[in-house]
């Protein structure tokens, strides 16, 4: 069978490659895969930044993003022939961590974690994958490949999930408005969630044309392009930063209304320095009791989480944060990266 294989560490590795059919050793659900999503961890990954094989080998399969249809299903695994499933990227570490050990895999403490597509694991990148079925989840089957967004989803998930219990500290939280930075696939699916739970939605990007400003608005949130002080002096409760822009980040973290909360989602490349007053951004964080928080990774209560989002939006402004749609033999066009990609995924034929 196909698969996207790249050699971490190694620019201009990435290549469509005659792999064998995944073994048992990788779980006894076998599925067909519809899609991989791509996104900035893929990107860092090809490019020889990031990611880690499986050990004792150079070549890493790559896809942390899936969607796929059962082939065959273990009896008491709950799923069946035909079902549409997503597999999870993260697995506990062997030792395990306590985290870990309560399947809390997002917050493993001593790093030893993998990730399927990115941390010494196969991804699902390949025409067929095999994943555990404890480590699959079932989509509604009428998103059909739209499915391939709960992984992205997945991660918002677990932050609105954070930011509420650390709201819950007062009796009296009650949150009206958040402010999304970056109208990427996560801003926006943060947005969606957002607006699922009635609030009033703010979502900024740099972008000024192009489907973002559309995509928000089609959600019931006011839009603001260009620059960030173009928002005003909004105050809002929740603020879900997802740009990883040091100059967004210096901005939001004084930004938030008393008491509010920050989630930081965005993984920085670094090397860019700022200057910044950090006893006054103290001084203000103490005063008025502000939480900032990072949010990585999810675990399964966030895959389902995100599964009952996703089964309950509207499926047209689903596809449209799908600006690109790549068959797999031209995957390469999927890693390049243009000014109006939101999503781009790639497609695999699904009837060979
Ligand atoms: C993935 C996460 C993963 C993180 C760090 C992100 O792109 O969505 O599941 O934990 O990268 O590797």
């Amino acid at each position: 069978m196909r698969a996207l294989v790249v050699t971490p560490g190694q620019a201009r590795s990435t290549c469509l490659l005659d792999v064998p059919e995944p073994g048992l050793e990788m779980g006894s659900l076998l599925v067909q895969t519809l899609a991989i999503g791509i996104c900035g961890t893929d990107v860092e990954i090809v490019s020889g930044r990031y990611g880690w094989p499986p050990p004792g080998r150079e070549r890493l399969i790559i896809g942390h993003e899936s969607v796929g249809r059962v082939l065959d299903a273990p009896e008491g695994s709950n799923l069946t022939r035909g079902d549409l499933v997503v597999g999870v990227v993260r697995r506990p570490d062997p030792v395990p961590c306590r985290y870990c050990a309560v399947g809390e895999w997002d917050m493993c403490r001593n790093g030893l974690y993998t990730e399927r597509g990115i941390k010494e694991r196969d991804g699902y990148g390949s025409e067929r994958f095999r994943v555990e079925p404890q480590f699959a989840v079932k989509v509604d089957a009428t998103l059909g490949d739209l499915g391939v967004l709960l992984e992205p989803a997945s991660v918002v998930a677990k932050a609105w999930d954070h930011a509420e219990r650390i709201g819950a500290r007062s009796s009296a939280w009650s949150p009206r408005s958040v402010l999304v930075t970056g109208a990427g696939p996560i801003g926006l699916l943060a947005a969606l969630m957002g607006r699922q739970r009635g609030l009033e939605v703010h979502v900024f990007d740099q972008i000024v044309d192009g489907p973002k400003p559309q995509l928000a608005r089609d959600l019931g949130a006011k839009y603001y392009g260009a620059d960030l002080p173009a928002v005003g002096e909004l105050a809002p409760d929740i603020i879900i930063e997802c740009t990883g822009a040091s100059s967004v980040i210096a901005d939001v973290i004084t930004r938030s209304a008393p008491s509010g909360i920050v989630c930081l989602t965005g993984v920085s490349s670094g090397g860019h320095t700022i200057s910044f007053d950090l006893g006054s951004v103290n001084r203000s964080m103490v005063l008025e009791n502000d939480v900032v928080f990072g949010s990585v990774n999810a675990n399964r209560t966030h895959y389902e989480a995100a599964a009952a989002a996703l089964a309950m939006a509207d499926r047209a402004w689903l596809a449209a944060v799908i600006t690109r749609r790549v068959p797999l033999a031209e995957w390469r066009d999927a890693l390049d990266r243009r000014p109006d990609d939101v999503k781009v995924i790639v497609e695999f034929d699904a009837h060979p």
